[in-house]
């Protein structure tokens, strides 16, 4: 998936850990072989090579269940979150390489093999089935697929009786109960790259799991004008409203395809967004001038009063 996890965890034995640790690297390592966009044969990269043919392939049970997921977001998020994206990802990848915005063609182009009614799923017996309707159309599963393998390596330290864990990947965690005499995990969330930016905070999280997206890490600069790895799929363009979303539910999975979306929805449709998945959200972001911040009742923490204070 093209980057780095994390494991914390608290054993009675040091075989333990070690055989915890090792299950749960080696169910990632599968999920990344099956999910990743970066592996040409990975069985994502093999579904998009079937674009256009007109073939229904199954899926298997991981990758089913991620396209089953990611197809209710795109319906319920009005295709705010859209992992048909792939085509267009790949424009800003090369834009940020060369320091250049696509032309307006390349874009059309791409916008043209993106959408999320393209990709299709039906059930054969007890099994599923996608067909990707336009040649040429690239999945990537960025926004999704890491929070899915936290989830699954997270059942598998449970099954091996790690209850206290932390396991993070590319920003997104899941927590198991707290280290031992500690309320939680503590976190510190919000670290937003502008110097007006609302004060860090530090959240202690048990038993749950915390996403964030932005565009602090991945972006490429352009004629003074900032593109996030987030794709507008409307627009067919990295974001330029520079933000960071942090959310927290109990699914990795939802967390992490939430935070892109609610990146993409905005203050004004995110908080509702994740409200109706039951997540709480804490939006930052510095679209012009000043920075704003909206956060959703229940998330961690007090907001900055206005005008923001330095940290
Ligand atoms: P995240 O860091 O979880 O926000 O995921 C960002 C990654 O998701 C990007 O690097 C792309 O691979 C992919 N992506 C970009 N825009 C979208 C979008 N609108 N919907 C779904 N996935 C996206
Ligand atoms: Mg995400």
């Amino acid at each position: 998936m093209g980057l780095p996890f994390r494991l914390v965890l608290y054993a009675t034995t040091p075989a333990l850990a070690t055989n915890a640790a090792e299950a749960a690297w080696s169910r990632i390592s599968e999920l990344n072989g099956i999910l990743s966009d970066y592996e040409p044969e990975s069985e994502l990269s093999r579904l998009s090579r079937t674009s256009g043919s007109g073939t229904w392939v199954p899926l298997g049970h991981d990758l089913s269940r991620v396209l089953i997921a990611a197809n209710t977001l795109s319906r319920d998020s009005n295709g705010a979150f859209d992992v048909t994206v792939g085509p267009e990802v790949a424009l800003w990848k090369r834009a940020r390489r060369q320091r250049e915005l696509p032309s307006k063609t390349a874009i059309n182009e791409a916008r043209r093999l993106s959408g999320w009614t393209l990709v299709e799923l039906r059930q054969n017996g007890g099994s599923h089935e996608a067909l990707l309707v336009k040649s040429g159309m690239r999945l990537d599963l960025g926004a999704i697929a890491k929070g899915y393998a936290l989830d699954e390596a997270a059942l598998v330290l449970r099954q091996q009786g790690i209850q206290r864990f932390l396991l993070s990947g590319g920003g997104d965690m899941v927590m198991g109960d707290p280290p031992p005499g500690q309320i939680g995990w503590r976190i510190e969330a919000g670290v937003f790259d502008t110097p007006e930016a609302p004060t860090r905070r530090f959240l202690h999280l048990a038993k749950t799991a915390l996403a964030t997206s932005g565009d602090s890490f991945q972006r490429a600069e352009i004629g003074g004008i900032r593109y996030s790895h987030i794709v507008d799929p409307r627009k067919g363009i990295g974001m330029t409203d520079h933000s960071l979303v942090t959310v927290i539910c109990p699914s990795a999975m939802l967390a992490d395809a939430l935070s892109t979306a609610v990146s993409v929805l905005g203050p004004t449709d995110g908080p509702d967004f994740a409200a109706h998945h039951g997540a709480e959200v804490w939006i930052i972001r510095k679209p012009a001038s000043t920075v704003e911040e909206t956060q959703s009742a229940g998330f961690p923490g007090e907001p900055t009063p206005f005008p923001n204070q330095r940290r």
